[in-house]
């Protein structure tokens, strides 16, 4: 099979940097739906400028391209062994081509694989059917979204929602509290495949696989297919919207399958896909390994560009930022405000923060702009090149963060989903903001690096190093200021009360 490897890569470079057309479809129905002017609808306008933008460079659509989850079936007498070498060759050629970002940690050393190959890592399902050729489908579901993925072993209590039973209203009640505890973390619209039943573990699967079906199609069970229509309605009132800023669209995509249980125990399992939902599929020729086509691909349609015009719109109320940043320019700022940001950034994430916690910082953090990001980064002879930095997601680093920010005059944090308690107090005691980018434009946020300065703690990993970087007019929403005001605070109350409401009103 001569040609396998290549069409693995080819199927790899395509998933991660190429929507499907479905998704496109839903997304753009989610562009149309929302309020102009909103957070919500600027936050929509930059992810469809960072699909085409993706396209245009074949490059990572996020930054996170997740745990590569093949899913193959071959025909009886294909050598599996020699498929899984040729999935796993060419995992760690297009992580080498800067497509998929080097995501597999040891978790005993934490050390970083750097080529995406480890223990069970890529996750690869075989299957044998009674077809002639093989096929191979590919999810990349990052690490902010699979975080809220979430299992209910029923009947059980649910905030805003009251008992969830052991029925189909139970199920329902459920994946609505789903969505809304995901808020914006999981870089909402986000779409769920759902297991009702099973066991825990395959659960999860079923759950994972229900992602692998189209998001237009119609579930062939009556029942859940009116239970998947309903979902889409309800979810949609609760207003949790993009990046979880409040708005119409929080989902766009709710599919549904029901497995045998235990009599002991009945689980609702939900993954949780966020809107950068990449998933392809090829079908390989049994001889050579070359593509013979596609799944989930119309050939006859051409890939459409989905922003309505180019970049950002800007409105003029945008406030100009310069690196570093003084106590009084932060504390001008306010919930709402959208900024624009020049000058010097460093990334931190989870390995940097319990780095600070216990050393100091290798380079002076007083008035510094901390960027919670694991960028895709590639060196060409001795110069590194951004090739995708999005933010993650801010809530893990919510043990560390208000110590760093006191102890080393952190004056604004840049992430998404926003954080906890402690760290808004942090920000109000020490005059500092948090920002939240739009989770997983990471073509979009790349354009605005304008140079790597330098990193330091690489021995942490491309993803966990400590990037210096020099920004030209990021953009980026205030969401907590240096008063106390939290937009998430606010999001998360008012969705709670919407969703009390779906329940007494059914
Ligand atoms: S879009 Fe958001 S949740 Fe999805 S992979 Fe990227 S950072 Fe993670």
């Amino acid at each position: 099979m001569q040609f396998l490897q290549e069409s693995l890569v080819e199927l790899i470079t395509q998933t991660s940097t190429n929507l499907p057309p479905d998704v496109r479809q839903a997304m753009g129905l989610a562009i149309g739906a929302e309020n102009p002017g909103t957070q919500s609808a600027q936050a929509l306008s930059i992810i469809a400028s960072n699909i085409d933008m993706a396209v245009e460079d074949t490059g990572p659509i996020c930054q996170d391209t997740g745990m590569p989850t093949f899913v193959v079936h071959t025909p009886v007498g294909v050598n599996q062994i020699e498929l899984k070498k040729a999935i796993r060759a060419a995992v760690a050629e297009a992580t080498r081509r800067g497509k998929l970002r080097p995501n597999s940690v040891d978790s005993l050393t934490g050390k970083n694989s750097g080529d995406n190959l480890g223990v069970e890592t890529p996750v690869i399902h075989f299957e044998q059917w009674e077809q002639d050729d093989i096929e191979v489908k590919l999810i990349l579901k990052g690490g902010g979204c699979e975080n809220k993925n979430i299992q209910y072993s029923v009947p059980c209590e649910l905030d805003h929602l009251g008992r969830a039973d052991r029925n189909l209203e139970g199920v329902r009640k459920c994946i609505l509290h789903a969505v809304w505890q995901a808020q914006g973390q999981g870089c909402a619209p986000g779409a769920l495949g759902v297991c009702i039943g099973s066991d825990r573990a395959h659960g999860y699967d079923l759950a994972k696989n229900e992602l692998f079906r189209t998001l237009d199609d119609v579930n062939p069970v009556p029942e859940l297919a009116k239970l998947e229509a309903e979902i889409m309605e309800e979810a949609n009132r609760i207003g949790v919207g993009a990046m979880g800023f409040g708005g119409k669209v929080s989902l766009i995509g709710c599919k549904i399958t029901a497995a045998n249980r235990l009599p002991a125990s009945y689980f609702v399992s939900v993954a949780y896909d966020c809107w950068a939902y990449r998933r392809l599929g090829v079908r390989l020729d049994t001889a050579s390994g070359a593509i013979i086509g596609w799944l989930y691909r119309d050939p006859s349609r051409p890939v459409e560009k989905m922003a309505k015009s180019e970049g950002f719109p800007l409105t003029g109320r945008e406030v100009m930022l310069r690196a570093p940043l003084t106590e009084e320019a932060v504390r001008a700022l306010k919930v709402g405000d959208v900024v624009l940001i020049s000058g010097d950034v460093y990334t931190g994430r989870d390995a940097v923060h319990a780095y600070l916690m216990k050393n100091p910082p290798p380079v002076d953090l007083h008035g510094a702009i901390l960027y919670h990001c694991g960028p895709v980064m590639l060196k060409q002879g001795d110069v590194w090149t951004v090739k995708a930095a999005g933010p993650t997601t801010s809530s893990r680093e919510e043990p560390y963060q208000s110590d760093i920010i006191r102890k080393y005059g952190v004056r604004a944090v840049i992430g998404k989903g926003g954080m906890g308690k402690k760290t808004l107090a942090a920000l109000k005691d020490a005059g500092a903001v948090y920002l939240n980018g739009i989770g997983g434009a990471a073509q979009y946020y790349a354009r605005s690096i304008e140079k790597v300065l330098d990193v330091n703690l690489i021995e942490f990993g491309i993803p966990e190093a400590m990037w210096h970087l020099q920004v030209n007019n990021f953009m980026a929403i205030v969401t907590v200021d240096a008063h106390g005001n939290s937009l998430h605070a606010d999001v998360e109350q008012e969705t709670g009360a919407k969703l009390q409401k779906l329940v007494v009103s059914s």
